[in-house]
């Protein structure tokens, strides 16, 4: 997509602390960090959404995400690590190209990604499990 600012990423067009990088999959330096180290894996072609990405594509960001995540391990020794992605805007997605945020995390820090729990009513566990359940 050409205003697409990952696809710039992507291409070099737009520069980055890239910090791995193959045919498929890129990972470069968030500019503005949930904390420091905190790395965005995307997959180079453009899709806006997970149920968009096939499947081997998808595979193959992960395989990103898992290097990125053992490289900074090794090096940063962080004490956990959030991986996630956020789909659509409701849910923050600001840039429409998948990312994968992978965020360095140690106990205390300031990162803030809790939510409030909801709870289900007498019998509504069943009816979102019906509507939820994958048949292959
Ligand atoms: P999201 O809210 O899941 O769409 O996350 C988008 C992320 O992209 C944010 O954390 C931004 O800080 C980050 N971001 C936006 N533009 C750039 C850029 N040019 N280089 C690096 N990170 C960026
Ligand atoms: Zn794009």
């Amino acid at each position: 997509m050409t205003d697409c600012i990952f696809c710039k990423i992507g291409t070099g067009i737009i520069p980055a602390a890239r910090v791995y990088e193959d045919k498929t999959v890129m990972a470069f330096l968030d500019i503005n960090p949930a904390a420091k180290g905190h790395t965005l894996v995307i997959p180079k072609n453009h899709y806006e959404k997970l149920s968009q990405i096939p499947e081997g594509e998808l595979s193959l960001l992960m395989h990103g995400v898992q290097q990125v995540a053992k490289q900074m391990e090794k090096t940063l020794k962080p004490e956990g690590m959030n991986i996630l992605v956020n789909v659509s805007k409701a849910a923050g997605q600001e840039v429409p190209h998948i990312h994968v945020h992978v965020i360095p995390r140690k106990q205390g820090d300031k990162v803030d990604l809790g939510w409030d729990h909801e709870q289900y009513e007498a019998g509504e566990i069943e009816i979102f499990k019906q509507k939820l359940v994958t048949r292959m």
